[in-house]
């Protein structure tokens, strides 16, 4: 390592939430000298080598030329590979076991809230009516679950270990025991047509924006429902709102959309058969996260490899 080599930590947190970031990695790195870009005097700019990144500005990364990577806390990195097109430094997401398992647990309680027919039984309390849904067990509900990789994989296995009837979908072909694996355009067809619920678990890029359209929505089995913990605009809201009405979709949990905040204007917040969460089904914890972030840095300037980065030719 070059002895003015620097690590910024470049985010759009809050003040307190930056600070609480560092204090992790610099526990974590305590050889390394860790600043906020916030607070990096200008002229100290040309010396920062990695940047640590939690939804930047893109700009912000440009004010850093000699960076050699970066490092995201968020497993999301549409934003950076969309809007720096020419950005030539490696993106290393997060892939952190605890995120995997934070949004695993996510899929598998959103399911019950589908499953056991929540929704349902609040709006019958609501009415003062006593109505006992129909009875199903868990192995014959089929979960649907669209991307298998850090995320999707860790959410199907969850799901098939509570006896859920379980599908996913990738781009490339999987393998995994116990859980119908598909890939390719039929597949999508088939797990859209044998799926009571479906969850979305794409990274957007340029194939992924506006899959879930009004033509996936008439695939679905009648009275199916969607979870998108995703990204918003992998779901045409106005055609999801129209399949809603149609009652060809039963419920839909969105936990993303395509403005974060929802705006409070929106009509999603009132929107019959769809819960708004804000973006809390995935958490990073940041205990793990700086670890995570740490193992890859020491790999770094041990060995001088990058771990796995981002195929910006795909754009995930
Ligand atoms: P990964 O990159 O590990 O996995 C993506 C999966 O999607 C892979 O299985 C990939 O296929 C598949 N895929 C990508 N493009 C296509 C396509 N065109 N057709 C079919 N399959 C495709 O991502 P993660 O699991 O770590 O994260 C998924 C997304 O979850 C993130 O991109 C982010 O947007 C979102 N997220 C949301 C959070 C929240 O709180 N709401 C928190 C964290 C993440 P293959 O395996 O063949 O490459």
């Amino acid at each position: 390592m070059s002895k003015t080599s620097k690590i910024a930590l470049v985010t759009r947190l809050s003040d307190a939430a930056e600070d609480t970031w560092l204090a992790l990695l610099r526990a974590a790195l305590p050889q390394e000298d860790i600043q906020s870009l916030r607070h990096l005097p200008a002229q100290e700019a040309a010396s920062v080598e990695i940047a640590i990144v939690a939804n930047p500005d893109p700009a912000a990364l440009q004010t850093l030329p000699n960076l050699v990577w970066v490092q995201s806390l968020w497993a999301g990195v549409e934003r950076l590979v969309a809007e720096l097109p020419q950005f030539t430094p490696p993106i290393v997401r997060l892939i952190d076991p605890q995120l995997a398992r934070n949004m695993s647990e996510a899929a598998l309680a959103w399911t019950y809230y589908l499953f056991r027919d929540m929704p349902a039984y609040a709006a019958h309390q609501r009415a003062r009516d006593w109505v006992q849904e129909p009875y199903r067990s868990a192995r014959e509900v089929s979960v649907g679950i669209l991307g298998l990789g850090a995320l999707g994989a860790a959410s199907a296995r969850r799901l098939q270990e509570q006896d859920f009837n379980v599908l996913g979908w990738s781009r490339s072909q999987k393998s995994l025991e116990g859980i119908t694996c598909l890939s390719g355009e039929d597949g999508f067809d088939t797990l859209l047509s044998r799926s009571d619920i479906v969850i979305c678990l794409l990274p957007l890029t340029s194939t992924t924006t506006g899959l879930l359209n009004a033509a996936a929505f008439g695939r679905m089995k009648q009275s199916a429902a969607l979870i998108n913990f995703a990204r918003g605009p992998i779901v045409d809201t106005a055609a999801l709102c129209a399949a809603l009405d149609a009652q060809q979709i039963k419920h839909a949990v969105l936990d993303v959309f395509d403005q974060e905040p929802l705006p409070a204007a929106s009509p999603l917040w009132t929107q019959a058969g769809i819960t708004v969460l804000p973006h809390i089904s995935g958490p990073t914890d940041p205990r793990t996260g700086a670890q995570v972030a740490a193992d890859n840095i020491r790999k770094y300037r041990e060995t001088g490899t990058i771990a796995q980065s981002v195929d910006l030719t795909v754009g995930y």
